[in-house]
């Protein structure tokens, strides 16, 4: 599944191919991305617009599209990606949607299980994104904003950073990868967490989304497409030496999802 990084990738590519163009055509046949909107509503928002920005809200991505039009909100579900398409060349294998710019040129969504979204940004597209919670990449996501959070919740701390209404698209592998580098139980209560722990939780965060962030900027398009490798220290590490301290790392579910921490380094009582 693509996570935040590999989204905020894809939306730095989309700003290279789409800023500035103007999309002659646009094709969106598949009713499922469309969650509900008229294939004729999508297609006609898109066609003869130019595209102002690409932004990206969790992991949610926008065109937005330049005059009166609303913009189209794209997510990549479990198995969304991007392809730049040349003119003359056919488009690739589970193409569901395709803006077509001057000169032959497409840039298709390609989405195997279709999960994805591709659809025009109306009042409940809008109020799904004002919903969203801090930008973990953004100056929103301090320690004492966690604090504040936090303070009310009696859940997990691992569960706490999944909710994407408290942090908009932290996943399941770099919640991991954070609570490690702060040396967090995934199990503990948020509301137990001192300043100390989160800032070091928003550190954690912060690094473990970044060093992915540099990682993915290095490979290219097709390794993108295809998921990558795990480079991460905890996660899918079950069974195997803490890169720290040696201890075998351990897996348990929290709310239906694999959680990988060290018993050593993540202890769980509270600290003092
Ligand atoms: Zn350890």
């Amino acid at each position: 599944m693509p996570e935040l990084p590999e989204v905020e990738i894809w939306r730095e590519h989309l700003e290279r191919w789409l800023v500035g163009r103007r999309i002659v055509d646009a094709d969106v046949p598949d009713r499922l991305l469309r969650g509900g909107q008229s294939r004729r509503r999508v297609e006609s928002v898109l066609r003869g617009a130019t595209v102002g920005a690409v932004s990206r809200r969790g992991k949610f991505l926008t065109l937005e599209l330049r005059g009166q039009r609303p913009g189209v909100l794209m997510h990549l579900g479990m198995t969304g990606s991007f392809e730049r398409v040349p003119s003359g060349a056919g488009l690739p294998r589970f193409t569901r949607a395709v803006v077509g710019l001057a000169r032959g040129e497409r840039v298709a969504f390609v989405d195997v299980r279709r999960l994805g979204q591709f659809r025009v940004v109306g009042d409940t597209e809008r109020r799904r994104l004002e919903a969203l919670g801090v930008e973990p990449l953004s100056r929103e996501l301090t320690a004492s904003k966690l604090f504040e959070l936090t303070r009310k919740s009696r859940r997990p701390i691992k569960v706490f950073l999944m909710d994407q209404h408290r942090v908009a698209g932290l996943g399941n592998i770099h919640a991991a990868e954070a609570l490690f580098a702060a040396g967090i139980h995934p199990e503990r209560s948020a509301r137990s967490l001192t300043r100390d722990e989160l800032r070091g939780l928003t550190r954690g965060i912060r690094r473990a989304l970044r060093s992915e962030l540099r990682r993915s900027r290095g490979k290219t398009l097709r390794y993108l497409q295809q998921g990558g490798d795990n480079t991460f220290l905890v996660y899918g590490h079950a069974g195997e030496p803490c890169p720290s301290c040696g201890t075998p790392i351990v897996k348990i579910v929290q709310g239906g999802r694999s959680s990988y921490y060290c018993p050593s380094c993540q202890a769980k009582r509270n600290p003092r």
